[in-house]
């Protein structure tokens, strides 16, 4: 059963309400967030955020991957921002598996031998976070006179937990 009818009905409401044709392209708070793809966490709500204000790259673990370290280069440079978020999780699905049962349960559904994929999971959610801010530092394509913060979203209680910043 496809969602797809679903959610063109309901972006047929969005549209005839829509009012955010104005808005410029450049985040206007001049802010760009890596975070986990996780269902439950609502950047906007969460960090006060409101459409526009801020550029949300988002991936499973909220990692500073090459590609995310693509899109925050492209945030900064052509887009203008000049402060960056890493948010990751407790209860992330990322603590919760090891390459070797992803690689494991592709061979026996698809019959592929994904050994060579690295999915990134992680066993330490703050040493994590440390890693993903310590990865945008090391980046010679971000300069550093952007400030990294790193921290934790609680889904527990909706807490933004500030851990470090670079
Ligand atoms: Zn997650």
């Amino acid at each position: 059963m496809s969602e797809l009818q679903n959610i063109l009905a309901a972006n047929r409401a969005y549209r005839d309400g829509f009012n955010l044709s104005s808005l410029p392209m450049p985040p206007g708070r001049k802010i760009a967030v890596v975070a986990c793809m996780d269902a439950r966490l609502d950047l906007y709500s969460a960090m006060g955020l409101k459409t526009g204000d801020a550029h949300l790259i988002r991936n499973a673990g909220g990692l500073v991957t090459d590609d995310a370290i693509r899109s925050l280069v492209i945030s900064y440079e052509l887009l203008g921002t000049r402060e960056f978020f890493i948010v990751e999780h407790t209860d992330c699905g990322m603590l919760t598996f090891q390459n070797k049962d992803v690689h494991a349960r592709l061979k026996d559904k698809l019959g592929v031998d994904a050994s060579g994929v690295d999915f990134l999971p992680f066993p330490d959610l703050r040493q994590s976070v440390e890693n993903q801010v310590k990865a945008v530092r090391a980046s010679k394509l971000i300069p550093q006179d952007i400030p990294v913060h790193g921290l934790i979203y609680h889904v527990e209680s909706g807490e933004l937990e500030h851990v470090l910043s670079a």
